[in-house]
């Protein structure tokens, strides 16, 4: 029998595609499904990009690029990330990938190995855990609290360092969570990281763009004291409403940057290049368009936490980023996953239970706000219905 060698046995994947598949077998069957569950902007990408990239194509950028990303993209990210952070980063050490995904595969799979020891949040984004396991490295979570906000303790993170300890990843503004880990907790961070400086971070600033009430994003990049070590993942899914161009862009440290190229070359080459087209027409036009779409998910995330609050058993922090809200459903006496299917079978909402974000997500769901108000409003009061009649088996 033909079959994948025995790392494959190890390799998970995200259950937030498994839910939006059978949102859309249940809404094929006839049902009207109001779709909380998947990550990604509602709205249409930016009219201008498209131009950009319909520009390229008929321009006759066709072909392959170099492996690294076409140099005036690697410019436009650095410009932006100068006005945005202030740190002065060198084209030379930008990769552009297709997604935000493709620099967390690429750091755990340079970094991860038997033996090693890779810290990672919990609850946090599944395909850390999925690629820390997949290299044979052992996980370590760093539990994410409710308590703190969901913001990550630095006291904690540095706890959680030892001998074996390769990479930290952290991820500020959060999935699922929505919390944003304020400038406090990120220099103590960078303080501790002086006693380890045998540990790579992986920084995910995919939704660093997406703060609310007046709540700053702080980079790890705008640390020097640690670029050396630092690895920065961004890109254009979420901030413009990109999620399937597949751009994402990232910056490492001197000494891990030819690795990645290497892995560029010996997989997917290039991000298309009409696509990179697009990257340059996203990052240099009008930035009017991610600020309505951020004070859209405000909006949104106001009526999504009031409106949770309402619900029987249910309460719900106020998120800081991102466009997720994390309720706390200990209450209604149900288990987080049993809830999501139960709400996604009966009431026709989909929802992602918290333990598909990591063991610490029990107790809680994952609603994206990445949705219509009016979908949004549907949702809570067919919420509200279900808790009201249904109870747990
Ligand atoms: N990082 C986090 C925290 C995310 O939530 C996501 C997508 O949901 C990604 C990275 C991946 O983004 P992309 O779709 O660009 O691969």
């Amino acid at each position: 029998m033909i079959e994948p060698v025995s790392a494959f046995s190890r390799i998970g994947e995200e259950n937030a595609f498994a839910v939006l598949a059978r949102a859309v077998a249940l809404a094929q069957g006839g049902a009207d499904v109001v779709n909380l569950g998947i990550g990604q902007p509602d709205f249409a990408t930016p009219p201008h990009i498209v131009e950009a990239a319909i520009a390229a194509l008929r321009d006759g950028h066709h072909g392959y690029t170099p492996a690294t990303g076409i140099l005036p993209l690697r410019e436009a990210i650095c410009a932006d990330i100068a006005r945005r952070t202030g740190a002065e980063v060198s084209p030379d050490r930008v990769m552009v990938v297709p997604g935000g995904k493709v620099t967390m595969f690429m750091a755990i799979l340079m970094l991860g190995a038997p033996g090693v020891e890779i810290l990672y949040p919990d609850p946090g984004f599944p395909i850390y855990r999925s690629m820390i396991e997949f290299t044979g490295a052992t996980p370590v979570p760093i539990p994410i609290r409710e308590e703190n906000g969901f913001a990550f303790s630095a006291a904690e993170v540095l706890s959680l360092l030892g001998p074996r300890t390769r990479l930290a990843i952290v991820n500020s503004p959060a999935n699922p969570t929505g919390g944003v880990t304020p400038r406090a907790e990120i220099e103590a961070l960078v303080a501790g990281l002086a006693a380890h400086p045998q540990v790579a971070i992986l920084s995910d600033e995919i939704y660093g763009q997406m703060t609310y009430d007046g709540q700053a994003h702080v980079s790890l990049l705008s640390f020097q004291e640690i670029r050396d070590r630092l690895i920065f993942l961004d890109g254009a899914s979420k901030t413009y409403a990109m999620t399937g161009w597949r751009l994402g862009w990232s910056v490492w440290p001197d000494r891990l940057y030819d690795a990645a190229r290497k892995l560029a070359v010996n997989s997917f080459s290039c991000v298309n290049a009409a696509t990179q087209h697009a990257g340059i027409a996203a990052l240099e036009g009008p930035q009017d368009c991610v600020g309505e779409m951020v004070a859209a998910f405000d909006r949104r995330r106001r009526l999504v936490v009031e409106g949770l609050n309402r619900l029987p058993g249910v309460s719900c922090i106020v998120p800081k980023g991102a466009f997720y809200a994390f309720p706390n459903i200990r209450d209604t006496g149900w288990r987080a996953k049993a809830l999501a299917s139960a709400l996604l079978d009966r009431a026709h909402v989909a929802t992602i239970g918290g333990p598909d974000f990591g063991l610490h997500g029990e107790g809680y769901l994952r609603l994206s706000y990445a949705a219509s108000e009016a979908a949004i409003e549907e949702a809570l009061s067919r919420m509200a219905r279900f808790l009201e009649s249904e109870r747990p088996a």
